[in-house]
């Protein structure tokens, strides 16, 4: 049916291999404040193994910082989080290993400019995973080539273009070899002609069965490459469904406001 049309195939789980995996991000009532705001209200959500959960959502209704709570970056009131069945740490050790098992891609590349492309994605596994230099280059290398950008190994940050260095940024979360990734508005900084570099790179992780959870505006990359769609607003997530029948069939007054807004 998308072949027809001429849309790119199906990246969704179902259409790789059709079987979910173990549960390995769980939220269970998950409440969060800022100051009087109720910034996350009783989230439960499951992430299998292999799943692409496309979080999608208003300006303001929380997408951002859900994710930086399941990644620790925030702190949460009440409710529990496990990632691979282990609750998140408060912090020591525990901390920097979740930090490693989840990655996080962010709307800024975040590089470190004084440091070569190489370098940026070879420092967290000899830092981090404690790995010999000529290993965590040779792993390197093979990474940016995976995203496309080994020629520019050796260049520093401002001498790539952002949809090159938003690759980079992705090879430098693989070299952690997470669970999970979590990617946050990953094109929304990015010039138009460059938004589909990233999204093919997301689209061949999800392929080759990346746990991954994506908050974007890309509606196209949201049709093809999502198993979920997690709709949120005002902190609540309002609807949990394949993206055909969220786009199709949206149940809630807010999905249907929304996506007459963007479609
Ligand atoms: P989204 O990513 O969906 O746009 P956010 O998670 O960034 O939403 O923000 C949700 C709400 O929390 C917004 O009202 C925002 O202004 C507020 N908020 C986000 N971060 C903070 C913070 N550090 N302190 C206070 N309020 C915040
Ligand atoms: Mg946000």
């Amino acid at each position: 049916q998308n072949a027809a049309e001429g849309q790119p195939a199906d990246l969704s789980k179902a259409g790789r291999d059709g079987q979910a995996g173990r549960p390995l991000v769980v939220l269970e009532n998950v409440n969060k404040h800022f100051g009087d705001l109720h910034v996350l209200r009783d989230i439960d959500l499951t992430v299998h193994q292999g799943e692409v959960v496309v979080v999608l959502g208003p300006s303001g209704s929380g997408k951002s910082t859900l994710c930086r709570t399941i990644n620790r970056l925030e702190t949460y009131e009440s409710g529990s989080i496990t990632i691979d069945g282990i609750p998140l740490p408060e912090e020591g050790a525990g901390l920097a290993r979740l930090r490693a098992d989840v990655g996080m891609v962010f709307q800024s590349f975040n590089l470190f400019s004084h440091k070569t492309i190489l370098q940026n994605v070879t420092l967290g596994p000899i830092k981090v995973r404690k790995m010999k230099a000529k290993e965590a280059e040779s792993r390197a290398m093979e990474l940016l080539k995976r995203v496309g950008v080994d020629h520019q190994a050796n260049k520093y940050p401002a001498q790539l273009s952002g949809g090159q260095q938003q690759r980079v940024a992705i090879a430098r979360s693989l070299a952690m070899e997470p669970k999970v990734m979590l990617f946050d508005e990953p094109t929304s900084a990015l010039d138009p002609e460059m938004i589909n570099e990233v999204l093919d790179v997301m689209g061949q992780l999800a392929k080759e069965g990346m746990t991954m959870i994506v908050v974007t505006h890309e509606m196209g990359f949201a049709r093809r490459a999502a198993d979920r769609v997690v709709f949120m607003a005002d902190g609540q997530i309002l609807e949990q469904e394949t993206p055909e029948e969220f786009f199709n069939n949206p149940k809630t007054d807010r999905a249907k406001d929304f996506l007459s807004k963007i479609l």
